[in-house]
């Protein structure tokens, strides 16, 4: 280590567990952050003021205003600008800590670019907003035996796990279906500073363990927390399934792309999103969405305008995105309002 690099990460290394080996092979290590929004941009504050080396940062969004309230990376002029998340995140990376390799990529993780954007990180951390990326995620963890750390927060209530694939459970274990019918997201139950923070936080410290040399001694249990009650919850870790469809039968559907709802252009100015796999009860949607934006539903179908785009969502779980022609964009929004 240089004279400069001890003493910035002095404290760090003053504690016991990380030590200067631990702090070298921080340097070496190369980590996938999936979603640079609140819980992402926790994770790469906080491994780039580690001194972890090569970052590279995944995200389709934008910033907007609305993001500012927890989202650490962002400020005002980013907002103004409509910046991509990824970019305003790897600008603030670089001036935090400039010894740290970043590498902003603005794009939606499918199936087709997982491996060009995973392939040869370490670890990846969770901070998308969706089980369709999470289950493509952990396909492509169990598959190649690479650790990931899902995260997860709505409202007060978040929670985090480890998966160290061949040793713990992994999220197919856990979840081996995605959950039906409309869900909460952060966008229509709302979604407190301190719950990101808290969550993000404690990937962080997974990771800085797994990265320094000590994945053996995680534990792949499952940890919540609500920021409200402050009541803290970790179960036993859960049991690796041997029938689990990825780490058991190592079937890898979602990477493969075989869920992945078909997506097409549809008109000048919209997007299709073929998902017939979700019914959705639109009078419980309409409920939700309201607070956000104009809303008119019947029994065949949900309206729904919300800032510059109009989004109509059928009972089967089929939606049209007005608006946009970006299909990222359209996912993105789709998973937002409708659900992951
Ligand atoms: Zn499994």
């Amino acid at each position: 280590m240089t004279p400069s690099e001890i003493e910035r990460y002095s404290r760090q290394v003053r504690f016991n567990a990380m030590g200067e080996s631990g702090q070298r092979r921080l340097r070496s290590s190369r980590v996938a952050i999936v979603g640079c929004g609140a819980l992402g941009s926790v994770q790469a504050e906080a491994l780039a003021r580690a001194g972890v080396g090569h970052i590279r940062l995944i995200d389709r969004d934008y910033v907007e205003f609305s993001n500012l309230q927890r989202q650490l990376l962002f400020d005002e002029s980013d907002a103004r600008e409509a910046l991509p998340k990824a970019v305003a995140a790897a600008r603030r990376i670089g001036a935090i800590n400039s010894g740290v390799e970043v590498e902003a990529m603005v794009s939606d993780l499918v199936p087709a670019n997982a491996a060009d954007l995973l392939d040869g990180a370490d670890l990846i951390l969770d901070g998308t907003d969706n089980f369709e990326t999470r289950y493509l995620l952990n396909d492509y963890s169990v598959s190649r035996d690479v650790p990931w750390i899902y995260g997860a927060a709505v409202g007060s209530y978040g929670l985090k796990m480890a998966i160290l694939p061949p040793r713990t459970a992994c999220f197919a274990c856990v979840y081996p279906e995605p959950p039906s019918g409309v869900q909460p997201t952060c966008e229509t139950a709302g979604v407190l500073g301190p719950t990101t923070l808290t969550i993000g936080a404690m990937q962080a410290a997974d990771a800085l363990r797994i990265l320094s040399g000590h994945a053996d001694e995680v534990s792949g249990r499952i940890t919540t927390i609500d920021v409200w009650t402050g009541v803290i919850r970790q179960p036993a870790a859960p049991a690796r399934d041997p029938a689990c469809r990825a780490c058991g039968e190592r079937n890898f559907t979602w990477l493969d792309g075989r869920h992945r709802a078909p997506i097409s252009l549809c008109g000048r100015n919209a997007v299709q999103i073929h998902d017939r796999h979700r019914p959705v009860d639109l009078e419980v949607l309409a409920a939700q969405l309201r607070p956000t934006g104009t809303v008119r539903a019947n029994e065949f179908a949900l309206r729904a305008t919300i800032d510059s785009y109009e989004l109509t969502v059928f009972p089967d779980g089929r939606a049209i995105i007005k608006g946009t022609t970006d299909v990222g964009i359209a996912r993105s929004i789709y998973s937002r309002y409708v659900g992951a």
